[in-house]
């Protein structure tokens, strides 16, 4: 049953209504994750799923799952899932995760429209914070949700600011009753903005993703000797700043040397005491490496390694690492892939394959059910900025998309040509 018709005014008016709860310049929104932002932006959700009828649950770390079972011949079954995040980066925009929820409430709300049935029930899901930019590891809510993190683990991360997830949860009022481990849908389908130039670039409207590289998060504290600027040889120092920038000019030289699509990024970087006048005696510093290989992934952080032990050394510092967060490529159900393709073209849009940069909630989902991903371009490849944009044409190309590859997996037969993809 293809050719579900939408409404892209909800669409926009719902992506505008969470934007406004704290907006910033241009389009740009902050909800970090278990702030009051982001319970703010649950609460709406919560009253868009009441209003449309939903079964809404919340589970123990947090994540909120609207079913729709009143148009399912068989509402028992598991349902096929789509949804995203609603929590953003401190300066992000308003597609960003709030786009999959946001498409997900309108595909059921255009399916319950027309009377459509389906075989099994669709169900919405917004997954706890996401972002990680406050709390690490980033995915954490449904990686939880599939089991690849422990409740007690993940509910005991303290944030940048000090807050504790458990603690921020229930401060929130979002610490739900649903237990995790959550029940394994029957596919999970998640749109998303690319967050990348390749779709305008090359003129596509619709990306079928077929995979998530590769994520390794480390944090490196440098600790040096802080002393005063002018009266302290320079053969004496033990600087940790001079480390900290020779490590970040180091990545970039790893990155190149590893080659292929290795990435490296030196996001984050703090000085103590910070002050023109005083060496500084410790550094706090992020490294993020990403390839869609995991063996080419794996060099990098030997590299890595190598770069940090060769500068503690000639800098007589002492720098001390710790994971963030690392995760393997993944790979997405083929089959689903290709229905992504085949229903961009059945509704006459242009579309190509490509793997994703980012990392996505769709990427825990596929260790529990067959999994894929819409992509829809960003302009000029912009996102965790407020200028991040989607014009209105492909926002709509993409929930189409999205309602008719849910309305035929919601058709499946059991178990489903789906199954054959599950890991
Ligand atoms: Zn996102």
């Amino acid at each position: 049953m293809a050719g579900v018709r939408i409404d892209l005014t909800r669409v926009e008016e719902r992506l505008a209504e969470l934007a406004a709860l704290h907006p910033l310049d241009g389009l740009g929104s902050c909800r970090l994750a278990l702030t009051d932002d982001d319970r703010a932006g649950r609460d709406l959700l919560i009253t868009w799923m009441g209003d449309l009828g939903l079964d809404v649950g919340i589970d123990a770390i947090g994540n909120i799952v609207g079913r729709w079972s009143a148009g399912a011949d068989e509402p028992d079954l598991p349902p096929v899932m789509t949804g995203s995040h609603l929590d953003t980066v401190a300066t992000g925009g308003r597609f960003d995760g709030a786009l999959g929820v946001v498409a997900g409430l309108e595909v059921i709300e255009a399916l319950a429209a027309s009377g459509a049935r389906t075989r099994r029930p669709v169900a919405v899901a917004a997954f706890t914070n996401e972002e990680g930019s406050r709390f690490a590891p980033d995915m954490m809510g449904s990686l939880v949700y599939v089991g690849g993190l422990a409740l007690e683990v993940a509910l005991d991360t303290v944030g940048i600011d000090g807050a504790r997830v458990g603690h921020e949860l229930d401060r929130i009022g979002y610490r739900g009753a649903r237990p995790v481990p959550g029940p394994a849908p029957h596919a999970f389908v998640e749109l998303h903005i690319e967050q990348g130039p390749v779709l305008e670039h090359e003129g596509v409207t619709i990306g079928a993703v077929t995979g998530v590289q590769g994520i390794s998060w480390q944090e490196l504290v440098v600790t040096g000797q802080s002393n005063h600027a002018g009266t302290t040889p320079m053969a004496l120092r033990r600087d940790a700043g001079h480390a900290a920038v020779a490590i970040a000019a180091g990545v970039r030289e790893l990155v190149s040397v590893v080659g292929g699509r290795q990435v490296g990024t030196v996001g984050r970087l703090h000085l103590e005491p910070n002050l023109v006048n005083v060496v500084a005696g410790r550094a706090t510093m992020t490294v993020d490496l990403r390839n869609i290989d995991e063996a080419a992934l794996r060099e990098a952080e030997k590299r890595l390694s190598e770069l940090v032990t060769e500068v503690a050394a000639t800098e007589r510092v002492e720098i001390a690492s710790r994971s963030l967060a690392r995760f393997e490529p993944v790979e997405f159900d083929e089959r689903i892939v290709s229905l992504v393709e085949s229903t961009a073209t059945g509704r006459g849009l242009t579309s190509r394959r490509l793997a994703s940069g980012a990392g996505h909630d769709a990427q825990m989902m596929a260790r529990v059910c067959p999994t894929g991903m819409i992509f829809v371009p960003s302009r000029q490849g912009i996102s965790h900025n407020p200028a991040e944009f989607t014009e209105p044409g492909h926002l709509r190309a993409g929930v189409e998309v999205l309602a008719d590859v849910i309305s035929t997996l919601a058709a499946d037969p059991d178990p489903g040509p789906g199954r054959a993809g599950a890991r």
